[in-house]
């Protein structure tokens, strides 16, 4: 008989899910809180692993046609000298293929639309994931770093700010580099490539939850840091700007799933974006958890291989991010972090 799967959200995880296990001939069903199913942003790295994830989901082209390969960055300090390389070579080496960046917008409307029209209900919060259980074989929480599932279902664990706020943008011009950050104290600031004719930037401040700064006073705490990031910031419409406040999980889940319930993506591991890796590691989830459904044992049963196969990795990654943050965004002792980065080159190619 085939089975049935109610996907709660549908953000990059939730989508991917919904169509990782659709096209393992599950029913799927897929709730969302907000009128619409929109990639609101700016671009993401996805990393090999996550690409090939993508292409699991029948996605190549979306690799192959709708991303870019992201290749030299440097990590510089605000008078312009250079510290060392973003890892990028290294990545490519180890994955066997490069970093390549998309559009957050493309890579939403690319895995929305593989999915059959129908599928998703939007305006459709959901208060009480209980009431979908009884109903379905599985229920997905992938509902974000504020997760009612996770709250629900796996208590004791709970978001925490990680102090600081990040802001992010695109420009309507293609700015040709040098791409990669440039690192201040409590402050830094980062472009890459994006897609023909755009450019993407972001920026992470030291500051208390919720402070608020315009492009102005962004462009003012930056004047003076090395082309690109004015360039940037002078071609980028105030009205796309983007900013969150910065949060992990102040103790990682014991546990992903829960009898037939499984959570994936930020509702599992929210993770600061220092590393570049949330949404790369909620494709990958998304995959792991079909193909462990693939075969006929128990629901409960496979989602064990999940939990077993994505909560390291990904609570990993997670310690690893916030971490690095704290290196990044450090402000005082900036002499002492930049000797230090230059004389081990962690990232060096
Ligand atoms: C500043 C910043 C930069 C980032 N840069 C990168 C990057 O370069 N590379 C990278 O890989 N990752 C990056 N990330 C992380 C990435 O954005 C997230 O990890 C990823 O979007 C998580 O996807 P998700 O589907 O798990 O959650 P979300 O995108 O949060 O989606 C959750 C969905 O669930 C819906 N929802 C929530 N509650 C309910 C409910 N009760 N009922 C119904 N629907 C509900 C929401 O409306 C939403 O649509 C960045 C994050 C930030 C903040």
């Amino acid at each position: 008989m085939t089975k049935s799967a109610a996907v709660i959200g549908a953000g990059i995880g939730g989508l991917a899910t919904a169509l990782a296990l659709h096209r393992a001939g599950w029913k799927v069903s897929v709730r969302e809180r907000w009128p619409e199913v929109v990639g609101v942003g700016t671009a993401l790295g996805l990393w090999p692993e996550a690409q090939q994830a993508l292409i699991s989901l029948g996605l190549r082209a979306t690799v192959d046609e709708q991303t870019i390969p992201y290749r030299d960055a440097l990590i510089r300090t605000p008078a312009g000298r250079t510290l060392t390389a973003l890892p990028l070579a290294r990545i490519e080496r180890t994955g066997g293929a490069p970093v390549r960046m998309i559009a957050r917008p493309t890579l939403v409307e690319a895995l929305r639309t593989a999915l059959p029209p129908g599928l998703i209900s939007t305006s459709s919060p959901v208060a009480d994931p209980e009431e979908l259980r009884a109903d379905h074989d599985l229920v997905v929480g992938a509902d974000g770093f504020r997760s009612v599932v996770r709250s629900a279902y796996f208590p004791g664990s709970d978001v925490r700010y990680l102090g600081f706020v990040a802001m992010r943008g695109v420009t309507g011009h293609e700015q040709q580099g040098p791409y990669g950050e440039v690192w201040g104290r409590g402050i830094i600031a980062g472009v890459t490539p994006m897609e023909p004719g755009r450019t993407n930037w972001y920026c992470a401040l030291r500051l208390p939850a919720g402070t608020r700064l315009d492009l102005d006073e962004l462009r003012e705490r930056l004047a003076g840091w090395p082309e690109p990031i004015g360039a940037a910031l002078a071609a980028t419409d105030p009205d796309t700007l983007l900013r969150h406040d910065v949060y992990d999980l102040d103790h990682p889940l014991r546990s992903y799933v829960h009898g037939n319930v499984a959570l994936i993506g930020d509702a599992a591991h929210v993770m600061a974006p220092t590393l570049g890796q949330g949404a790369c590691q909620a494709l990958i989830d998304a995959a792991a958890l079909a193909d462990c459904l693939a075969d006929d044992r128990p629901v409960a049963d496979a989602l064990v291989t999940y939990d077993r196969a994505r909560r390291r990795p990904t609570q990993r990654l997670a310690r690893a991010s916030r971490l690095f943050g704290r290196v990044m965004l450090a402000s005082g002792m900036g002499g002492v972090r930049n000797a230090a980065i230059r004389a081990s080159a962690p990232f060096a190619g």
